[in-house]
């Protein structure tokens, strides 16, 4: 790129290295221009130093004190002030030698002077080697004419010393000119650009004015000099020295002056641009303010409303300005925790200088109105007293949102009662109470419709949800203001009866609620009876946690559930284990249905009369790992309120029909067997209970008047509107239909006639204490009479002994079962039974008369033989 610039003049690489290194800027025509002033200016030196060879001692004297002179006063120059520029008062001894002594010696004088100016001031060889180039050629040009002018004037007689200033003005100019143009030709020629006289002139003319008064200076310095020699100069220097000393005085004088303008002026600029700058920002804020779309307000600290906005005015209300004192305190919802002073209390402590806050406010006509408020402290530039500036932006859409999704989190949709959670927190405040003010006792409830499955299943969700939401307002209505009923679940409610921890009002408040539940609900045009059961606990037990209380309230409820429903039961701490042993259980028996290890046994019925064997009731088994054999009395109940039993059902109902099938077709007297199977309150509740059986029965290819359906008086009566229209549908499937344990439940005798049974089983509890012309004969009896005359079968269930077996056939009793004639069995026990009954009837054919039990075959062979039902 350098060589483009610069061709170099020779192309060795010792001049090319040397031109790179000392003027690497300098370009062609500035190199061919230095090459030119140098030697030009060497020459001229040396014209000079040759000329002077010979020159009388005096004038190397005078040349030798000029330079000294001229050399000494280029250390100590005057800077112009307010410019870069200096000048010396070397120029002026360079003058006079020229007048004393001739150009040569000036241009050796002006030459060394400007080799010292130029080796203080720049570092570059260039300009330390042309700058005295330059001065010999200005010196050497204008001295030659000056001397040619001189002699000119002298040639026309013109010799008086008058014209001489005017002669050496000119000069200087000339001088001035010519060095100005050397010099001003390098950077011109280096960037390439075009010299411009006035621009020269402009930046240098101060120079052409410092030597024409140096000319001047030394002229009549000259002058002088000729009339009184040496003594003059000498006496010239000092007057120099404080002259250039003055002038170096005045110029940093007026530059201070200057600088003291200069920054006074700026200082005050800067207070204008910083008023200006406020007056804008006030008139900024003061827009801002009025226009904000959220409400603003400069509030004194003792809480007097300043100013405030459109806005704010809008959100609550305020009247215009100027309408009298106003607090802020009056628009702020009196809850206590939320005023101004509490808002602002973090400021004035110094802890922060903004502050965010929520504040429940009142718009004047009374609505609330929540704000987010955002306060710093503002101080105003007239009063200079600090307030508060308020920003409020109205909240009150996001507040109502958040408390209706609140309601939600915490609100049973149905009913709109508390639901568990909020229940909980409730009981935990109430704990919390209690436990610092033994005073502030409480109880807990715990209910549970006893028959709300039934419905719901029965008679649709619709109406089941109605029901719920008719005896959630029983409920609330029958408590105390301050009390919190709630929802937990289903058709589970709890009711928090707060600082009341005496039984006895806890007590009453149960069969209150116990007595408004039962009383019929009006629901889609259905009257709907129920009843409910309730656990109670008390906070005497000394709970911790709101999961306890309301588990052993639970707990209670179950116990009340066990002994009979429809009553309250109080927690007692060993129903724990109780009800954990149950649990346990529950999970135990799904598995056992699950994997199918549940068992049927089979207990055979007889005809009483003929002695033959009619059917079997099939009774589900259960054997568990560790308890052995779990009656079906404990659990049949657990199937029926963890809501297994309707698969109970379907596992008895198939497995029993399939067994039946195989022992009708074992041999043809076999063929009349019928096959009882007991269903629970659930199974009749199921809109499907009959094409379950149906697809038993088809399964098995079983007649459908072979199968029985137990059920017992107490589900019945139950169910007994809903239920009658699946009781018909089985009858019309050709089902028969027996209602067990009967006598033990309150069935009007009415519904008998007009019900579809086929079969009354009268409960063991009469056979037991079954003895000739008892209370239970006659019991038994009427049974019976009632039986036969609606055309009816009865069986007599537990048969233990011969003398109840006698009086019931005495009775006229039909069937009997019992573990006299045999014990429920495995249906490989059975099976031993069918062949010895097939056995001792070929052998009857032989011994007709003999009579006796095979007992050694099986210990549940009836003590009477009795042969197979044939009918
Ligand atoms: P249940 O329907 O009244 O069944 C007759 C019960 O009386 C059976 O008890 C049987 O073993 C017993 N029993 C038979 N003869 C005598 C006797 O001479 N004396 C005495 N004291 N008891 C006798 P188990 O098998 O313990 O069944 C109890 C109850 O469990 C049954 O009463 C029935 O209500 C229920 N149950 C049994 N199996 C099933 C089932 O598969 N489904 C349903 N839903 N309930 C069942
Ligand atoms: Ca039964
Ligand atoms: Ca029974």
């Amino acid at each position: 790129m350098l060589a483009a610039i610069v061709p170099a003049p020779d192309p060795s690489p010792l001049w090319w290295d040397l031109h790179a290194r000392l003027m690497p800027d300098y370009n062609r025509r500035a190199t061919l221009y230095w090459w030119t002033v140098v030697p030009l200016g060497a020459a001229l030196i040396g014209w000079s130093l040759f000329s002077l060879a010979g020159a009388s001692d005096e004038l190397w004297l005078q040349m030798g004190l000029c330079i000294a002179m001229a050399t000494l006063a280029g250390f100590v120059p005057v800077r112009v002030a307010g410019s870069t520029n200096s000048f010396t008062a070397g120029e002026i001894f360079i003058f006079l030698l020229l007048l004393l002594a001739g150009v040569e010696a000036a241009t050796l004088a002006s030459a060394c002077e400007a080799l010292v100016g130029s080796w203080r001031t720049s570092k570059r060889w260039t300009s330390r080697i042309a700058s005295p180039a330059m001065a010999a050629i200005a010196m050497f040009v204008s001295g030659t004419m000056l001397q040619w002018l001189r002699g000119a004037l002298h040639a026309n007689h013109w010799t008086g010393d008058g014209l001489l200033p005017l002669a050496a003005i000119a000069f200087a100019l000339t001088y001035f000119f010519i060095n100005t143009l050397l010099v001003t030709m390098v950077p011109k020629l280096k960037r390439c650009e075009p010299l411009r006289l006035r621009e020269m002139i402009r930046s240098f003319g101060w120079l052409g004015l410092a030597y024409t008064a140096n000319a001047t200076v030394a002229t009549f310095l000259y002058l002088s000099f000729k009339q009184t020699g040496y003594a003059t100069v000498i006496a010239a220097a000092p007057v120099i020295a404080i002259l250039l000393t003055s002038g170096h005085y005045y110029f940093r004088r007026k530059e201070a002056d200057e600088a003291l303008r200069t920054s006074r002026e700026a200082e005050v600029e800067r207070t204008r641009q910083h008023v200006l700058a406020l007056e804008t920002s006030e008139l900024r804020f003061h827009s801002a303010f009025t226009h904000a779309s959220i409400g603003m307000a400069l509030i004194s600290l003792d809480g007097t409303i300043r100013q405030t906005n459109a806005a704010l005015r809008d959100l609550l209300g305020l009247p215009e300005p100027g309408a009298g004192r106003l607090q802020f305190e009056q628009f702020v919802a009196a809850d206590g925790s939320s005023t101004l002073a509490h808002l602002i209390a973090p400021l004035s402590n110094g802890g922060s200088n903004s502050l965010s806050a929520e504040l429940q406010c009142l718009h004047r006509e009374g609505s609330e109105v929540w704000v987010a408020v955002n306060a710093s402290f503002f101080s105003e530039p007239a009063s200079l007293e600090p307030c508060l500036i308020l920003q409020l932006q109205d909240i009150s859409a996001r507040k109502r949102a958040e408390a209706e999704l609140h309601h939600i989190a915490f609100h049973d949709g149905l009913t709109g009662l508390p639901n568990r959670h909020r229940f909980n927190e409730h009981l935990s405040n109430a704990l919390a109470r209690s436990s610092t003010d033994p005073s502030c006792c409480f109880g807990v409830l715990f209910l549970d419709f006893d028959r709300f499955k039934l419905i719901n299943d029965g008679l649709g969700h619709a109406v089941g949800d109605e029901f719920l939401v008719q005896a959630s307002r029983r409920i609330a209505d029958s408590v105390r203001t301050g009390d919190v009923v709630a929802r937990l679940g289903g058709d589970e409610f709890a009711i928090l009866a707060v600082d009341r921890g005496d039984t006895a009002f806890v007590f009453t408040l149960a069969e209150r609620l116990q007595h408004v539940l039962r009383q019929p609900f009006q629901v889609s045009g259905t009257e709907i009876t129920t009843s409910a059961s309730i656990g109670i606990t008390f906070s005497s037990i000394g709970y911790a946690a709101p999961g306890e209380v309301l588990r052993d309230a639970d707990i209670a409820m179950y116990k009340a559930k066990a002994a009979g429903k429809a009553r309250f039961a109080v927690f007692d701490v060993g129903l724990h284990e109780k009800v954990a042993a149950r649990l346990r259980m529950e999970g135990e028996l799904r598995r056992a249905l699950a994997e199918g290890s549940l068992g049927i046994h089979y207990q055979p019925m007889f005809d009483l009369r003929s002695g033959y064997l009619c059917g079997f009731e099939a009774l589900a088994r259960w054997t568990h790992a560790e308890l052995g054999s779990v009656s079906p009395d404990v659990f049949i109940p657990i199937t029926e309120e963890s809501g297994l039993s309707i698969q109970l059902t379907d596992f008895v109902l198939r497995t029993a029909c399939l067994q039946l099938k195989r022992w009708q077709t074992a041999d043809s007297s076999f063929a009349g067997l019928k096959m009882h199977v007991n269903i629970s309150g659930s199974d009749l509740a199921t809109h499907n209970l009959v094409s379950r059986v149906a697809l038993a029965l088809l399964s098995a290819r079983v007649e459908p008047g072979h199968l029985s359906i137990e059920l017992t008086e107490n589900i019945l009566m139950e169910q007994l509107e809903s239920a009658i229209g699946r009781l018909d549908d089985l009858h019309r499937l050709g089902v028969g239909l027996s209602i067990d344990d009967f006598g033990t439940g309150y069935s009007s005798l009415s519904h008998l006639s007009t019900l579809p049974l086929d079969c009354l089983k009268i409960d063991r509890s009469f056979v037991r204490n079954l003895e000739a012309n008892s209370k239970e004969a006659a019991v038994i009896r009427a049974i019976v009479l009632l039986g036969t005359s609606l055309g009816k079968q009865v069986i007599a269930e537990g048969v233990e002994t011969e003398a109840q077996r006698d009086e019931l056939r005495a009775l006229g009793c039909d069937i009997g079962q019992g573990f006299l004639l045999a014990r429920p069995m495995p249906a490989e026990m059975i099976d031993e039974l069918l062949a010895s009954t097939l056995q001792t009837r070929e052998a009857d054919v032989f011994k007709r008369n003999r009579s006796g039990a095979r007992r050694g075959r099986s210990a549940h062979l009836p003590a009477t033989r009795l042969p197979a039902c044939t009918s």
